[in-house]
């Protein structure tokens, strides 16, 4: 039987399945349109997110916001998460067994949001949802088509703050991130007049 929002936000606030509750303040499970086509997987809640138990709410959620908006793209009309749901200590990458632990609450996220596409924000969800093996360095870009849903490796936007060259990359990413969406028809954004991520 599917789980509710309801359900899943209950089990998530109370969950203790692995390490990372020890040090949390809030669960960030996510936020966004929970019928959007568009879904955008990151890593797991900083240091803003576990104070406000928002995704991407720090210096690497403005520069999301920029990144959508340079596409037409409102953050309201995307659904947000991440792979873990508490914050791994000092932003650490989280363990395969925290991502493990963790997983089941994003499988219920997909079957409760039905994305079309996914937006991997970094090696951590490229990893997780696409290929163990993935370098986020070569195969971000490539599209993956996986039981009927396109799946995108991008860089993290924390990854572009601290190296600005990547965003050349990620403002081709994004682009082809527009053009899949218009060519399932599930483009609802504006269209701007914009040449790369600002
Ligand atoms: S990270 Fe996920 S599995 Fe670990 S305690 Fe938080 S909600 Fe539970």
């Amino acid at each position: 039987m599917q789980t509710s929002w309801t359900e899943l936000c209950r089990t998530v606030e109370n969950c203790h399945l692995c390490p990372l509750s020890a040090g949390r303040k809030h669960t960030v499970i996510g936020e966004g349109d929970p019928h959007s086509p568009l879904m955008l997987v990151g890593e797991g809640p900083g240091e803003q997110e576990d104070l406000t138990g928002r995704p991407f709410v720090g210096a690497a959620g403005q520069l999301l916001d920029k990144m959508l908006i340079s596409i037409g793209l409102e953050r309201s009309c995307v659904y947000i998460c991440n792979v873990v749901k508490c914050r791994p200590p000092q932003n650490r990458v989280p363990q395969p067994e925290e991502i493990s632990q963790c997983m089941n609450y994003l499988r219920q996220q997909f079957v409760l949001v039905r994305p079309k596409v996914i937006l991997c924000l970094g090696s951590t969800p490229s990893k997780a949802l696409i290929d163990p093996q993935m370098r986020i360095t070569r195969q971000r870009g490539q599209w993956i088509l996986k039981r009927g849903v396109w799946f995108l490796p991008t860089y993290h936007p924390a990854a572009l703050i601290y190296d600005a060259s990547k965003k050349r990359e990620s403002w081709e990413d994004l682009k082809a991130l527009k053009a899949k969406l218009t060519e399932l028809n599930l483009y609802t954004g504006r269209q701007v007049e914009t040449d790369g991520i600002r």
